[in-house]
């Protein structure tokens, strides 16, 4: 043990607000607005090394059960291994030297509050709360009101001159300290207090209908609840049978504990050192495991949870007292107005929880236009020292204004994109910094589907659009049936009455969220758009039981099972599938990507096979096509027909006959895209895929001759089926992945490839006749030698080039080149770039060949497992193995440059459209990526933030 003690313990004025590893994020924000001379309650942070430093000793056996609550374990597992965690959280102590600090940052506080912590005559009560460095809303703990007893409280009383509001605080402190930090099922004390609560809602109509009818002439939303103060002036009856209530309450809540840990602690420095404990152990409470896991949180990014310890202020102390979030900008819109929430006689957790159904921010307005203004002003500075829309939590106590924590906003893509344009415009953000700002998933979520406009379907009910996108799914009501349903490959809607952060593995499952109560800052809402789920809080209409598992709406009844949709632009809630639109870019994306354009390095091209395709990519800002997938062409009938012929022919003479007309049809396509992408790049590529995909499986020509037996058909069509079900099985390969494909069917029949490129090049010739001006681009797929470029060359593709040239009298200035997607061409680049002008890297297949696992396959046999036991830390199909494939690409991109200086560089796998792939194709030096039209939004943010990343 070092002689010194650490330091472990700051107020706020005395630390560094950009530390946010050390004080976590509450932290800061406490700091920054204390700094900022903005009304914050006194208070100090215990550092997030503290925590490390309690986990320290047993820090290995912790580690190792989190690692293996990663792997998704089933229940009865996973329950055992978090009781097996807690009980070892329980036998940890506080750091050597901790509570020495908290005692005199304690005594700080009663110096700078003239309170006394304890003391019935004026007492000092804190909150002990949560704060990581990492945002993880509504994921760990926090304690309210801490310091009272059973004489503070009657002290309180008589200090607030407010029997109700000391009884109330008291209650609800019993109840929170029980359930977070003694960890009492909260069922329990809900069950208490709705038993209460019925019986008090029931005595104030009955005995006091005079005193309620006098309140609802000034306050006509009031209902009467044990949980809301009723106007002392205006009723002063009913108010003091509500403070008996309250008392009961409190000995009812008493009781609760007694029953379940023994005798409620009394003495508040007792209170202090469980609390601090219990916000420690709730780093390591299962919805904060599964936040980071789910969020990809590894620990060296973490760093435990800081513990701020800060003077109350009461937003409960009566009608001139509230509490609220608000945001400096509306999170749902992006709109440049104060947008959020406010309860009067409240406390924060009352809004966080969604309790009780807040009023909109515009009220204050109306109630205190004074401190609205202050409130406006402050999130306007916060806004402009942090660079972001700000999301605050306030506590008015008496007409007086408190800030309790200010944070970056998590908003709608559609809010995200709008704030930053008019950020840059107002001066806030540079254009870089917007760019960095917007996420990727941002980009593919605004152009999440929306509900078709002309489905003609009535909503039966309407909520708030908490999170966008428009989802169908069958209901579940249940978190964990959300999970098992989603296994079952379903899609499923959670819907919740309110939803909990316990919930939130439920809502990972799920496509989407609907809930009956909340509003936009509820639980249920943040985590949805921060993990970009669809959702729809707060439809009240929605009557939701959970446990019988159905809702109703009217006499509508929907049943699990049962299929709705939701909008999360709208709030809107659908009976059924309702059709849904694919959404275009809006303007401020636009506007985004088009600075993005001005910064990328890296080209962008789409996959684009037909028409409606290219000019889908152009509206996206492809700049021309990556990869056009030639046998995709030949899906219509009387095409597939002919090139069956094509594939079954026996000879060459045969195989031209039916190729020429083949080739005639699909120029009429390539006519049509290059001159949607006239003035572009259009990379057409031969025909690649296993041949026998075209034909009819042998089992199948089988059947049919059996049935055309069985039906007496004439002998020669048996025969013609008799001749077919010889050459499919002719045809047949045992792997046909690595079989007669890609350039070895060139090299086999080059008349095919011939007429594929006559196709091609004529289509070209026409358009250019017409005044057009195609940029055509050949690739030959599948390559794994040298020689096989120079001999489709040589006998197909530059006899076509010279035949079209003289057959239409104009010059063609077409770039050769070739897929890289074995391992041989890229480990023999030297030889194969000086053959072509163009290489694009085929990261399906050259995955598939470097790992040796099927891409047909390995997604539903294998991979999973090696994900989820992190053999392999991602899907190479989807995210580009740098260790692996990518080495390969690295080393390929340098030998093609050397040897071929003017050649040109790109990517058409999937892994074109992957931001994280994006990064690395960037700072390897590739010319362009292609990714699929709707990948190409992405692509071209992501682009420019490898750009911005890359700079030096
Ligand atoms: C590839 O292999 O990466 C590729 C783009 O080609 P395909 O997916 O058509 O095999
Ligand atoms: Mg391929």
């Amino acid at each position: 043990m070092s002689a010194t003690v650490k330091k472990y313990v700051y107020q706020f004025e005395e630390a560094d607000e950009h530390n946010k590893k050390l004080f976590g994020g509450k932290g800061v924000s406490l700091i920054q607005m204390s700094k900022l001379g903005l009304p914050v309650p006194p208070g100090f942070i215990i550092t997030t090394d503290t925590c490390v430093d309690f986990y320290a000793p047993r820090k290995a056996e912790i580690d190792s059960i989190e690692a293996e609550l990663s792997k998704n374990p089933p229940p009865e597992i996973r329950d055992r291994l978090i009781e097996k965690v807690w009980s070892i959280i329980d036998s940890l102590q506080l750091p050597q030297g901790l509570w020495e600090q908290v005692v005199e940052n304690m005594r700080i506080l009663e110096k700078k509050t003239g309170k006394k912590f304890g003391d019935p005559n004026n007492p000092l009560l804190v909150s002990v709360r949560s704060g990581a460095p990492i945002s993880m809303p509504g994921m760990m703990d926090t304690v309210l009101n801490l310091g009272l007893n059973d004489q503070v409280v009657v002290g309180l009383a008589k200090l607030a001159d407010n029997e109700w509001f000391a009884y109330d605080a008291y209650r609800r402190f019993i109840n929170m300290f029980g359930k977070i930090v003694l960890g009492i099922d909260e069922k329990q004390f809900n069950s208490v207090f709705e038993e209460l609560n019925e019986k008090f809602k029931k005595e104030a109509e009955e005995k006091f209908a005079d005193e309620l009818q006098k309140i609802r002439e000034k306050i006509p939303l009031y209902t009467p609840r044990l949980d809301a103060q009723p106007p002392r002036d205006i009723a002063p009856r009913l108010w003091q049978r509500s403070v008996e209530y309250l008392k009961e309450l409190v000995e009812k809540y008493k009781e609760v504990v007694k029953k379940n840990w023994g005798e409620f602690p009394q003495d508040p420095w007792k209170q202090l050192e469980l609390a601090i404990k219990a916000v420690f152990r709730s780093w390591m409470n299962p919805r904060a495991i599964f936040y980071r896991i789910m969020n990809k949180v590894t620990p060296d990014i973490a760093h435990c949870t800081a513990v701020n310890v800060v003077t109350m202020v009461f937003g409960n102390m009566g009608w001139d007292s509230g509490t609220g979030v608000v945001f400096s900008r509306d999170v749902a819109t992006g709109e440049d107005v104060l947008y959020g929430e406010f309860l009067p006689n409240a406390q924060g957790e009352d809004v966080v929880a969604g309790i009780r159904t807040p009023y909109p921010v515009s009220e204050l307005k109306r109630i205190s236009p004074q401190l609205y203004e202050e409130l406006y002003r402050a999130s306007k500075l916060l806004e402009k020292v942090n660079k972001d829309v700000q999301d605050i939590e306030f506590t008015v106590e008496r007409g007086k204004l408190y800030f309790l924590q200010c944070r970056d906003a998590k908003m709608t893509p559609l809010a995200r994109v709008k704030t930053v344009v008019d950020m840059v415009k107002e001066g806030i953000l540079t254009k870089e910094e917007a760019i960095l700002k917007v996420s990727p998933e941002h980009v593919i979520q605004l152009l999440y589907p929306r509900i078709d406009p002309k489905a003609k379907a009535t909503p039966i009910a309407k909520g708030l659009p908490a999170s966008p996108g428009a989802v169908s799914g069958q209901v579940v009501f249940h978190p964990d049936d959300a999970v098992r349903w989603a296994r079952e490959g379903k899609r499923v809607i959670l819907v919740r009455t309110e939803t909990k952060p316990d919930d939130v593995h439920g809502f990972y499952a799920a496509v989407g969220i609907l809930t009956s109560r909340g509003g936009m800052t509820s639980h249920a809402a943040v985590v949805a758009r921060a993990i970009g789920k669809t959702a729809v809080v707060g439809a009240e209409a929605l009557d939701v039981h959970e446990e019988e598992k159905y809702f109703r709406v009217g006499n509508i009844v929907v049943k699990e099972g049962d299929w709705v949709t939701i909008d999360g632009n709208t709030g809107n809630v659908y009976l059924g599938v309702v059709p849904t639109v694919e959404a275009g870019l809006i303007p401020e994306l636009a506007e985004i990507l088009a600075w993005a354009d001005e910064i990328r390095k890296l080209g962008v091209r789409a996959n684009a096979d037909v028409p409606a395709d290219a000019e889908m990519a152009l509206k996206f800002g492809a700049e021309g096509i990556g990869l056009l997938r030639i046998e995709r062409m030949f899906r219509k009938p009387e095409r597939l027909e002919l090139l069956r012929k094509v594939i079954l022919a026996e000879n060459t003479e045969e195989r031209v006959k039916h190729l020429k007309p083949l080739a005639e049809m699909i120029k009429q396509d390539f006519k049509e895209i290059f001159k949607i992408m006239d003035g572009k790049p259009v990379i057409v590529r031969l025909i690649d895929p296993p041949l026998h995909e075209f034909l009819p499986k042998p089992e199948e020509v089988l059947r049919e001759i059996y049935e055309l037996r069985m039906k007496n058909a004439p002998e020669n069509v048996i025969k013609e089926k008799e001749w077919l079900y010889k050459r499919v099985t002719v045809l047949q390969e045992a792997n046909p992945m690595l079989g007669h494909r890609g350039v070895r069917v060139g090299v086999t029949y080059p008349e095919f490839y011939y007429y594929l490129s006559t196709a091609i090049l004529e289509a070209a010739a026409e358009l250019k006749k017409e005044g057009y001006k195609p940029v055509i681009e050949i690739m030959i797929p599948q390559v794994a030698e040298v020689n096989e470029i120079r001999y489709v060359k040589q006998k197909a593709i530059l006899p076509a080039l010279e035949d079209v040239k003289k057959k239409y009298g104009v010059e063609l200035d077409v770039k050769i080149g070739t897929m890289v997607e074995t391992v041989r061409a890229c480990l023999t680049m030297d030889e194969i770039a000086k053959e072509v002008d163009f290489i694009s890297f085929g990261t399906n297949d050259l995955t598939q060949a470097t790992f040796s696992f099927s891409r047909d396959d390995a997604e539903n046999k294998f991979l999973p497992l090696y994900l989820q036991e992190k053999i392999v830390p991602a899907n190479p199909f989807e995210t580009l193995d740098v260790k692996g494939v990518g080495k390969l690409i690295e080393m390929a991109v340098k030998m093609a440059r050397a040897s071929n200086p003017k050649i040109e560089i790109g990517i058409c796998g999937e892994h074109g459209g992957d931001p994280a792939s994006i990064m690395f194709l960037h700072k390897i030096g590739l010319d362009y990526v292609s990714a699929s039209p709707f990948r190409v939004p992405v692509a071209r943010l992501a682009a420019a933030q490898a750009a911005l990343k890359y700079k030096s």
